[in-house]
């Protein structure tokens, strides 16, 4: 827990309100060792710069509150409109669905809404399970918390992603839910989501799939000609898919998305407020911003289909190139990349880190496989890798001289 001293002059509630160019003056030092995406020197880091338009949209909106509808209609209108546009990215012509606050919220509400199904029908169970690789992203340890599950986990195979077999092991009668991973955050691995979807149908259990990170690279990339597997609406076993909109979808944060669907095994969960006219909420936010969903729609309308393919052409190029020099100075990659999250093989990741920190560049290193942890993202250039690279052989240099 972070404990706070209130007795400060900084930390006690202000008694006078301050001309605002003073308060602008300490935000800017409070926010004066933040990094700028635009700096290149942020490697760890899915999200990225938003599209300006999509900012300009949110700043403009900033009032429009999701939990209003009578005050706001139109952001709701815009979220429907958002919810078909990213329904048919991923394969289905009719679709349910919200806009949550990013892929935890989403998650959370398949979690929630496939517990609660499971949990009406199969009343003898003592606790419910949900089934996942190894590799799902920490969000469901957060839920598991919450919503009072066993997170069963399953091995993952040498690149990290689920091992079907395992998965069909694991089931039991005791299964609300099984989940698998279409681009996991630590290294971009694409889950063999058909194998799972079978496993799924057999044993009579939703499949839901976290596309958080891959759900706007996939289709792309599919597209542009890299083999990555199918992984959505159109494997007849997928019953729901988070996808991020503010990971490679050049939104602004908070936005994030979970589609079901239709009349499938997955309902979201539902709330009547105490108001008149106001609609269901479906969401674990009640007061949540018009502006993220407006940004949303401003981001897709801006790119579409070909802005988003060029795009991916772009990062997926970038990755390659970055493999390709890597390889050049003998760093050995920790798996072969599905997406844009590239791993490279220390045998002190923590030191290599701390050694790009000292020379002012962020990176991550994954603390259960060991590896430092490289993202690629429109904010880097070819120059950025260079200068990462180069940093990393000083670094090896200087191991190897001690
Ligand atoms: C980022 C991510 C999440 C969590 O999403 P937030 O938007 O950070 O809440 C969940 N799953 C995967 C696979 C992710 O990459």
């Amino acid at each position: 827990m972070n404990s706070f001293q209130y007795t400060t002059p900084d930390s006690a509630f202000p008694l006078q309100g301050m001309p605002d160019a003073d308060v602008a003056r300490e935000i800017e030092a409070l926010c004066s060792a933040d990094h700028r995406y635009s700096d290149g020197s942020v490697f760890n880091s899915i999200c990225s710069e938003p599209l300006p338009f999509a900012s300009a949209i949110y700043a403009k909106y900033a009032d429009s509150n999701m939990g209003d509808n009578r005050v706001f209609p139109g952001p709701h209108q815009a979220e429907r409109l958002v919810l078909g546009m990213l329904g048919s990215l991923l394969g289905l012509s009719s679709v349910q669905g919200v806009l949550t606050s990013g892929g935890t919220e989403a998650n959370l509400l398949a979690c929630a809404a496939a517990l609660r199904e499971f949990r009406g029908t199969r009343r003898r169970v003592r606790r419910a399970q949900i089934l996942a690789p190894e590799s799902v992203h920490f969000s469901f340890d957060k839920l598991a918390a919450l919503l009072d599950f066993e997170l069963i986990r399953t091995p993952v195979d040498s690149q990290f992603r689920a091992d079907i077999a395992e998965l069909r092991r694991k089931v039991s009668p005791r299964t609300a839910l099984i989940v698998v991973t279409a681009g996991t955050s630590e290294c971009g691995a694409v889950d063999d989501v058909e194998g799972a979807a079978e496993v799924a149908a057999r044993a009579g259990v939703p499949l839901h799939v976290d596309a958080a990170t891959g759900g706007f690279l996939i289709p792309f990339a599919r597209d542009l000609g890299y083999p990555l597997p199918r992984f959505d609406f159109s494997i007849p076993g997928v019953s729901s898919i988070t996808i991020d909109p503010h990971k490679y979808g050049f939104a602004p944060p908070p936005a994030g998305a979970l589609l079901i669907r239709e009349g499938g095994p997955l309902q979201t969960f539902e709330f009547e407020s105490h108001y008149l006219g106001t609609h269901n909420h479906k969401t674990l936010l009640g007061t949540r911003p018009g502006a993220a969903v407006l940004a949303v729609y401003a981001a897709l309308k801006h790119m579409g289909w070909s802005g988003y393919r060029k795009a991916v052409g772009e990062l997926f190029a970038r990755r390659d190139e970055l493999i390709q020099a890597a390889r050049e100075r003998s760093l050995e990659l920790a798996y072969d990349p599905d997406l844009t999250i590239v791993g490279i093989r220390e045998s002190n990741p923590e030191a290599a880190l701390a050694h790009l920190e000292s020379r002012g560049l962020v990176g991550s290193v994954s603390k259960r496989h060991r590896f430092l942890r490289i993202v690629v993202q429109r904010h880097l250039v070819q120059r950025d890798y260079d200068r990462l690279l180069s940093c990393l052989s000083e670094y090896r240099r200087e191991v190897q001289a001690a």
